[in-house]
């Protein structure tokens, strides 16, 4: 099951349903569009049916509130994408975390001692930190177009979060730009001009569309490695199955259903 509010666009039930069926499991994933007023009971339906699934925007932080227990990692997050119950109780868990970090080693390999200008500050901002935090020795400059979100979302990072004011401070020395806001999404806008991109800095879209952004596509063009949304969209759901299923999904079936 995957609760957000909107859910029409979302790519997960086919995902899940191709590693559902792959596996021999009898059970159907559906996307169900909850309005924020709706959530607890959506969330109460699901506890009678002993259910498990994902959860998307809005609902991340809303559902994280309503866990009774979160791993780790969700609890750094504030946020959770992966839900189950055990013995009754609801967990959540963040596999936007690991989802994250498997394609960001892909996009730039070596991660430590990263310099990333982040862009945005919301829930998936914070699924970035919570993988740089793990990177060692990285440091990130958070860019929102509202400070005080940025300067939030930087005070529960201390270690390796500053935020600046503008977009130019923030991709001073970056190896790594980082675009967590959904510019592009609808239309082939650039949360980032491709002229301000450091020389050689790769470029890392958490918006995905049907044939990658124009963001992504460009700066490719240009000259810098650049991925788009969908691999974290994959690994985070193949993450999600294991937590569910404690088995690795068939991750050809999964990924044929994306295409
Ligand atoms: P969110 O919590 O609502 O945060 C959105 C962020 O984007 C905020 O910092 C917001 O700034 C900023 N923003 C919104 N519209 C903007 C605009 N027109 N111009 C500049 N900044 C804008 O959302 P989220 O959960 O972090 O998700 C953000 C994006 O990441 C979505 O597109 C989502 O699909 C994508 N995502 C992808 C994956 C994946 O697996 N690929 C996983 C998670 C999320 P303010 O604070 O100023 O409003």
């Amino acid at each position: 099951m995957l609760l957000g509010h909107p859910v029409a666009h979302s790519k997960s039930p086919a995902l899940h349903n191709a590693a559902l069926r792959a596996a021999g499991i009898p059970l159907v994933y559906e996307a169900l569009d909850v309005e924020p007023a709706a959530l607890d009971d959506a969330l109460s339906a699901l506890a009678r049916a002993n259910g498990a699934g994902n959860v998307t925007i809005p609902h991340k932080e809303a559902v994280a509130a309503r866990c009774a227990r979160l791993t780790d990692i969700a609890r750094r997050c504030g946020a959770v994408n992966t839900f189950w119950h055990d013995d009754g109780e609801l967990v959540g868990d963040n596999t936007d975390v690991g989802g994250f970090d498997a394609t960001a080693r892909l996009l730039v390999g070596e991660r430590r001692g990263a310099r990333v200008a982040l862009i945005g500050a919301g829930g998936a901002a914070a699924a970035v930190l919570a993988a740089v935090e793990g990177w060692g020795n990285a440091q990130v400059s958070i860019y929102n177009r509202h400070m005080p979100r940025a300067m939030l979302l930087a005070s529960r990072f201390p270690q390796i979060a500053s935020p600046v004011a503008d977009l130019t401070s923030a991709l001073r020395d970056a190896t790594l730009v980082v675009n967590t806001t959904p510019v592009g999404m609808r239309d082939s806008s650039h949360p980032v001009p491709l002229a301000m991109l450091p020389h050689g800095a790769a470029v890392f879209d958490l918006v995905y569309r049907a044939d990658e952004t124009a963001w992504v596509r460009e700066a490719r063009q240009a000259g810098h490695r650049a991925a788009d949304g969908e691999g974290m969209l994959f690994e985070q759901a193949a993450l999600a199955f294991q937590r569910w299923f404690g088995r690795e999904p068939d991750r050809n079936a999964m990924w044929k259903s994306m295409h």
